[in-house]
């Protein structure tokens, strides 16, 4: 049946009047942008997860008095499988980052990350430590930093709200997560706990800089190297050790 042309234009599409109570057009940005932003930002679950005195706060923050049930973040969840987020809340050791990584690559997307306090967006009173990486972002994309030593709640619920609105710019149309064309695109590489950390990422630019400083094995130069005869006359005389006499 043809429509007639007469009625109320809604963009480019004619809504005929007797239709116009019922039928409701619109565009992704400006219909459904809104709401699955608004389903989405106000259900954030956190994966429970703490890894120093940050995680202390994290859990007061989580409690009765700061009251994280009012945006819906409530719901740690103790699987990465369920959570929508994860909070790095502490010092990211070396022996660490190889677990934290595994379990953000188990997360469902969307995810996000949210860097807690001075040691996990860069190292904090650690920095330079033999065994703390100077920040989580080497190894994971962050979303919101939240600074302090440690952060308080109210600072960690500021990054919280702060990531709501980062929520809110996404569009269905231009998420990472369903413009994928490789799966696995999203995956990051499981870092490589060794004599130091081995970021995957890096391995090329690593090898290319192991090449141009070659280090000498020293047992395979003690096995090329001709063995020299001892120098029996220079050689120290060995001197036995005096033992007492009979009483
Ligand atoms: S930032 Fe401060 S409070 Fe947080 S884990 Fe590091 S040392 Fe502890």
């Amino acid at each position: 049946m043809a429509v007639a042309n007469t009625g109320a234009v809604n963009g480019d599409v004619v809504v005929p009047d007797e239709l116009a109570n019922n039928v409701f057009i619109g565009t992704i940005a400006k219909v459904l942008d809104p709401i699955y932003n608004w389903s989405r930002r106000n259900s954030i679950w956190p994966v429970t997860f703490g890894l120093a005195c940050c995680a202390i706060e994290m859990i007061c923050t989580a409690s009765s008095r700061y009251d994280l049930a009012r945006f819906g973040m409530e719901v740690f969840r103790a699987t990465p499988r369920q959570s929508d987020l994860m909070i790095i809340s502490g010092t990211v050791t070396k022996k660490m980052v190889p677990t934290i990584v595994r379990l953000y690559n188990q997360m469902p997307e969307p995810r996000y990350v949210l860097s807690m306090g001075a040691c996990a967006s860069g190292g904090g009173p650690f920095k330079e430590g033999y065994n703390v990486v100077d920040g989580i972002d080497k190894f994971l994309p962050v979303d919101v930093y939240v600074p302090g030593c440690p952060p308080t709640p109210q600072a960690l619920i500021n990054g919280l709200i702060a990531l709501q609105e980062k929520i809110d710019q996404q569009s269905i149309a231009t998420a990472p997560w369903y413009n994928k064309k490789d799966p696995t695109a999203g995956i990051y590489p499981v870092p490589v706990l060794g004599p130091d950390l081995v970021d995957l990422r890096q391995l090329d630019l690593i090898r290319q800089e192991a090449a141009k400083h070659p280090v000498e094995d020293p047992v395979r130069a003690a096995e090329a190297e001709p063995t020299q005869p001892p120098d029996v006359a220079g050689a120290p005389k060995t001197v036995e050790p005096q033992t007492a006499g009979p009483q």
